[in-house]
């Protein structure tokens, strides 16, 4: 869909330089999702990898951010061994909707409603980041949670539109529950994409 070099505004990696690389196409269809024009895959140019990784070189940044759409919807090995032969640590964001594929150096897992999670994900996760939209998103964070490896980074991201309403229970139920932590979207602070 579209590719874009900023900074990485959520999760364990916010604050760093990266290329991002947008998927087109979307089979989740999360009701607040601030990427819909992503979910038809057909609407978007096809691009080979040599294309994609080119894109990269291009910046002075040796880290790629795949995202989505939903970036699983394809087998990502291809592009993921291109990008990594040419000196990129990769990171992934998915919904982990789809089988896992891919060489990555992070995976960040955010798990949805609205498509239940295919079970290769779990094992390769580094990173659980559950957007809170509603209360009860708190028991699906944990649900999923205990799915994941001990080692694997729990982080509770406020849904963008609903940050002033989610944050307070957000800082309380961490307080609380340590292994848990808080993740901004702080792109959108920055005003940045
Ligand atoms: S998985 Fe991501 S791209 Fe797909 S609908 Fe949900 S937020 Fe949007």
């Amino acid at each position: 869909m579209e590719a874009f070099y900023t900074i990485q505004g959520e999760g364990q990696f916010s604050g760093h330089a990266a290329y991002f690389i947008r998927l087109g196409g979307c089979d989740v269809g999360c009701v607040w999702c601030d990427v819909k024009e992503s979910w038809e895959a057909g609407k978007w140019p096809i691009l080979s990898i040599e294309e994609l990784v080119a894109g990269a070189l291009t910046y002075p940044g040796r880290l790629v951010v795949i995202t989505g759409g939903e970036p699983l919807l394809y087998n990502l090995n291809p592009l993921t061994q291109l990008l990594k032969s040419n000196g990129f640590a990769v990171h992934l964001e998915t919904s982990g909707a789809h089988p896992f594929s891919g060489q990555f150096d992070w995976v960040c897992f955010s798990p949805k409603k609205f498509k239940k999670p295919h079970p290769s994900i779990y094992e390769v996760a580094d990173e659980l980041k559950v957007v809170v939209y509603h209360p009860s998103d708190l028991t699906f964070a944990e649900e999923h949670a205990a799915l994941v490896n001990e080692a694997c980074e729990r982080r509770l991201q406020p849904e963008w539109s609903k940050a002033s309403e989610r944050l307070p229970e957000l800082i309380d139920f961490v307080k609380n529950h340590p292994n848990w932590k808080i993740s901004l979207q702080t792109h959108k602070f920055m005003d940045i994409p």
